[in-house]
């Protein structure tokens, strides 16, 4: 494929999305404005929530920080490590926190958000579906039309993935590697042999690259019931020696959380500050 096609920057990649795909996004954008309007950030109960991204292009860097910056108004920053300890703390979680992830493993990860997330002191997690990492979009493109073949129109334009070097200088910055399946197959579509199988090659592969054990999963898609079943899941991946599941469902983590049905709430770096506030006050 022609390099010269690769978007980096988030307008380019909104660009390429249909008219009406566009006229969406720009309607629940002014719906999320007023509604942010009526919802208070509430500190008075303890929780733990884990806002999630997939990438930081070159034109979001201003808006991951503004966003970075708006919930440190509200909470401190926890490595996944150590959300999952408060959520399990027998005496409360101890106050408020944002555990920033990341899913599908892009190169701009590392090469736009790490550093904003080192300078903000924030130890971030990323997902990432082992088969694409060190995939060249112009030697691989075999394989990397898998992972784009899936995403269903989510990427216009294909972006970088991460290497595995990446990760690894990720993981001394002290950001979190986590598994997103290898082929980033929705675990409905799988079989329990072959979901068992995307679990544990997943996490070998990762445990062989970085040297540390690899001890969370983030749900391609990720909404239970709809993408998973959450009992079958949760049976494979306490097999594997996983220790807690990261889905799509919105909404804080209380003290006593499941740790293997973790709710994060989507964000994209390159919007205005109203989806944050907005999801971010919900109960
Ligand atoms: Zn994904």
């Amino acid at each position: 494929m022609d390099g010269r096609m690769r978007a980096f920057r988030y307008s380019d990649l909104c660009g390429r999305k249909p008219i009406r795909s566009r006229l969406r996004e720009n309607a629940r954008q002014a719906v999320l404005f007023g509604l942010s309007l009526t919802r208070r950030m509430s500190t008075e109960r303890e929780w733990v929530r884990f806002p999630y991204y997939h990438h930081v292009l070159d034109d979001e860097r201003a808006g991951f920080e503004k966003q970075l910056r708006w919930m440190r108004r509200w909470g401190d920053f926890l490595s996944l490590d150590d959300a999952l300890e408060a959520l399990e703390r027998p005496g409360g979680i101890g106050g408020c926190y944002f555990c920033v992830t990341f899913d599908d493993g892009f190169k701009n990860c590392a090469t736009n958000a790490v550093p904003i997330l080192a300078d903000q002191q924030c130890p971030a997690a990323f997902f990432v579906p082992t088969d694409y990492v060190g995939c060249d979009l112009d030697e691989d493109w075999q394989v990397a039309q898998r992972f784009y073949g899936r995403t269903s129109g989510a990427y216009p334009l294909p972006l970088e993935f991460l290497s595995w070097g990446a990760c690894r200088r990720m993981r001394d910055a002290g950001m979190t590697i986590g598994s997103h399946t290898c082929s980033h197959t929705r675990p409905a579509d799988l079989d329990e042999h072959r979901l068992e199988a995307e679990l544990r090659e997943s996490k070998t592969r990762i445990e062989r690259e970085l040297g540390l054990e690899c001890r969370y999963f983030a749900c391609p898609w990720g909404r239970p019931g709809v993408d998973f079943g959450p009992g079958s899941l949760c049976r494979v991946v306490r097999r594997l020696g996983y220790r807690g599941t990261l889905t799509t469902a919105r909404g804080p983590n209380y003290a006593g959380t499941d740790p293997y049905s973790i709710r994060r709430d989507h964000l994209v770096a390159g919007e205005s500050i109203f989806p944050l506030r907005y999801f971010s006050a919900a109960a």
